[in-house]
């Protein structure tokens, strides 16, 4: 190939990690390219993620809305005249994600980061070849070699295969698979009750699918407030989606147009089977690392396949750094931005920060759960006294007035100081509510320091309010 291309700072993957870093790298006055393979940028999250499933749970919901909660509002809808067009519904999605990945190349141009699509390889702790996936004219382009005087791993991460269960993307599918059906399953069986599952099973059943989800653990959530994840289950049930816990899956096989599944009790041993149209397989996501060659200059890689970095990001060259979901910590994107951010500022500067304590989620589904900081659970076994503030948003006049009074805020404190300590929140806007909660949260806050900021009447947010009151005090509306 010809002369090697020198830049100050080579970011391989343009997902929220890397597109995030590259732009604040270039706007810190870095010479910065970004490799990406996809095609695209934006990553898992704008094209098979955080973007597509929050485009079909917004449209199912809506959709839903009109057939069960139109008349109750004053709306005569004839469910006859309401009719889904699933293939403009996945339309709609399709724009969105296209709409946002084109706005990360406009992004790009703006901010001069050199933009290379192809696989990036290491072929020495100071050079990234290029293999480009795509050729002008459709000839195979050569390879291109990178100079770098800096280095940012953000591979990212891909679906975690389950041990026996081929997935087809047709009947057996992944998160990917099931974000691009070609139509509504009758029946969609989901392995796994975490929040892509619950998010994914969201969707379909609004849009008409018999909804099992199948769970290994006896709670789903995964890591939701134990109170929450029950309430969660509560209402996700209410809206007909099935739930079969301390289940574990044996195997699943296609069978011409149908998924025949086995399981097995996770407690007595207890054999049972279902048939399913379509199965989810939503057992998590690992990092990845694939033809990277990390091992040609000796990069470490944990048993769980996460590339090893120490306090500042690094790997064992302090020139290569490694962020989002391929290293450790929740797979996350507005995690994996962040550490882009710091990891680039610690380039630069030397200091870069991320507050893990601080790391909110959020599951779309509707009502939208979302917390941040440390659940009851936590505080029990670290064996830390606190106290408890609860506000149901059925005694919240926003709420009630939308007709959307499900759930409540939970808000935990610290039984002496008073800080805030975790917030937990299942209702209507939860996923917006929870930054006010980060905010308390970094500011080192007490929950009667919220309590005494004049919130906006009627607003939800009122709730996370009185939620702190009736931690250190009482609520007033309830
Ligand atoms: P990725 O987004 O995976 O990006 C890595 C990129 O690197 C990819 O585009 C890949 O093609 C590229 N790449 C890999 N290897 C190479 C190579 N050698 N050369 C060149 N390019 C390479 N998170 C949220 O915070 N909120 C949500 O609502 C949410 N919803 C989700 C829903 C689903 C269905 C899924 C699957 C995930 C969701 N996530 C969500 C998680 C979120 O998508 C990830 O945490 C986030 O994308 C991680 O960002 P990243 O940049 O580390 O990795």
């Amino acid at each position: 190939s010809a002369a090697a291309k020198a830049h100050d700072l080579v970011v391989i993957g343009g997902g929220p990690a890397g597109y995030v870093a590259a732009i604040k790298a270039a706007q810190l006055g870095y010479d910065t390219a970004c490799v990406e393979m996809r095609g695209k940028l934006g990553g898992t999250c704008l094209n098979v993620g955080c973007i597509p499933s929050k485009a079909l749970l917004n449209n199912s919901q809506f959709y839903h809305q009109i057939l069960t909660d139109s008349k109750a509002r004053g709306i005569d809808v004839d469910p006859k005249a309401v009719a889904l067009n699933f293939p403009a519904l996945m339309k709609a999605k399709e724009k969105v994600v296209n709409q946002l990945t084109g706005g990360v190349e406009m992004l790009f141009k703006k901010n001069k980061v050199t933009y290379y699509k192809g696989r990036g390889s290491f072929d020495s702790e100071t050079a990234v070849r290029v293999s480009p996936v795509e050729g002008l004219d459709g000839s195979v382009p050569s390879d291109i070699l990178l100079e770098a005087k800096n280095i940012l791993i953000a591979t990212g991460s891909e679906v975690s295969p389950f041990p026996g269960i081929t997935i087809d993307e047709e009947r057996i599918v992944s998160s990917t698979g099931a974000l691009a059906l070609k139509e509504v399953p009758k029946r969609l069986a989901i392995i796994g009750g975490g929040i892509i599952g619950l998010e994914m099973g969201s969707v379909y059943s609004r849009l008409g699918s018999k909804v099992t989800v199948l769970e290994y653990q006896d709670k789903i959530g995964a890591s939701m407030d134990d109170e929450v994840a029950a309430t969660t289950q509560k209402l996700l049930k209410k809206q007909g989606i099935n739930f079969k816990l301390q289940t574990k899956v044996m195997a699943a096989t296609r069978n011409g147009d149908v998924v025949n599944i086995e399981m097995e009790n996770a407690k007595t041993g207890a054999k049972d089977a279902i048939e399913a149209d379509v199965l989810l397989v939503a057992v998590g996501r690992r990092p990845y690392v694939q033809g990277l060659n990390a091992d040609k200059i000796g990069l470490e890689v944990d048993k769980r396949g996460r590339l090893v970095i120490d306090d500042k990001y690094s790997t064992k060259f302090p020139h290569i750094k490694v962020v989002g979901d391929v290293t450790f910590g929740p797979m996350l994107a507005h995690k994996a931005e962040e550490e882009g951010i710091a990891a680039v500022e610690i380039f630069k500067t030397g200091y870069g920060h991320v507050n893990y304590n601080n790391i909110p989620s959020v599951m779309y589904s509707h009502p939208e759960v979302a917390w941040v900081g440390k659940t009851e659970q936590e505080l029990k076994s670290d064996g830390v006294q606190y106290k408890v503030g609860k506000f149901p948003f059925v005694a919240n006049s926003r709420a009630k007035t939308n007709m959307d009074t499900d759930g409540f805020v939970k808000i935990l404190i610290d039984a002496q100081t008073e800080r805030i300590l975790g917030a937990h929140i299942i209702g209507p806007n939860a996923g917006e509510m929870i930054a006010e909660a980060g905010l308390a949260l970094e500011y080192g806050a007490s929950a009667e320091d919220v309590a005494r900021v004049c919130h906006a009447h009627p607003t939800l947010s009122e709730a996370f309010k009185e939620a702190n009151m009736a931690a250190f005090d009482k609520p007033i509306n309830f």
